[in-house]
């Protein structure tokens, strides 16, 4: 089992070399397959195979450029080695099933959404329009091929109720916040990824994902309230939020709704 450790690490990094492509080039309208080589954003110089190596290559070159010697972000290496890591957390939880590399694909998604959103408070409609066909199409196969072990979806109408309330519950959540603020409160970027998510995991981890969204929220954004580094009304990026408690509900959700529906008395 430790080799598949190793190698889901390995894959990861290799796929967040590959996010933060996507994570640079979207945003800014540029094309993830041409040029294929990759190519630093200072000197624009293409970087070598060698050069290119996830994480090792940033440690050997010295954190900085071949040919301009300038820096590299430790973004570039953060992003792969936290790819792995969760590629890793993914296998361990679903083992060596079919739903493993399904939440892999949720995982990349998720990662590059956190990380454009970050940078340039937007959600490419690329990602998460690009993957909620990926997640229906998903459904369809777990339906007519399935049942396989782990998959929270497995059929088209969990998909597609999944899809119905994580778009519709943001947007009544936003419309309101809209009213309440008199100002545009949710991005439409959080509607559509919540949708896609919605396709992946169905109605209910989904549904949960929301308030465990406000939470994480909540953490993270308090300190800076309190302390004043950021002002009450200033605009901040919801998606890394929802992305963070998506992955979290995918991997460990139905195991709280179980525990919680017990709390209450609903199951026995
Ligand atoms: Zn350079």
């Amino acid at each position: 089992m430790a080799s598949a450790y190793l190698l889901a690490f390995v894959f990861g990094s290799c796929v967040g070399s590959f996010l933060n492509v996507v994570i640079y080039r979207i945003p800014i309208g540029k094309s993830v397959l041409h040029p294929r080589r990759s190519f630093c954003p200072q000197c624009e110089h293409g970087i070598a195979w060698y050069d290119n190596v996830p994480i090792l290559s940033y440690l050997l070159l010295g954190r900085k450029c071949r040919h301009c010697h300038k820096p590299i972000s430790f973004r570039y290496c953060l992003v792969e080695a936290l790819t792995g890591l969760l590629f890793c957390l993914v296998l361990h939880r679903f083992g060596i099933t079919p739903a493993t590399p399904v939440y892999w694909v949720l995982t990349a998604g998720l990662i590059a959404i956190t990380f454009v959103d970050l940078d340039h408070f937007i959600i490419p409609d690329s990602i998460s329009l690009g993957l909620l066909p990926v997640g229906l199409i998903l459904s369809f196969a777990a339906f007519f091929y399935g049942p396989f072990e782990g998959l929270h979806v497995t059929n088209p109408i969990q998909a597609l109720l999944g899809l119905l309330v994580g778009w519709s519950v943001l947007d009544i959540i936003g419309e309101y916040a809209t009213v309440f603020l008199k100002r545009d409160a949710m991005g439409r970027g959080d509607v559509k990824l919540m949708g896609m998510v919605g396709t992946f995991l169905g109605w209910e981890l989904t549904l949960a994902a929301i308030p465990v969204s406000a939470f994480v929220g909540l953490i993270c954004y308090l300190p800076k309230l309190v302390t004043r580094k950021i002002g009450r009304f200033q605009e901040i990026p919801y998606g890394p939020y929802l992305a963070v408690s998506s992955f979290v509900l995918m991997l460990y959700g139905d195991r709280w709704i179980d525990w919680y529906l017990r709390l209450i008395g609903i199951l026995e």
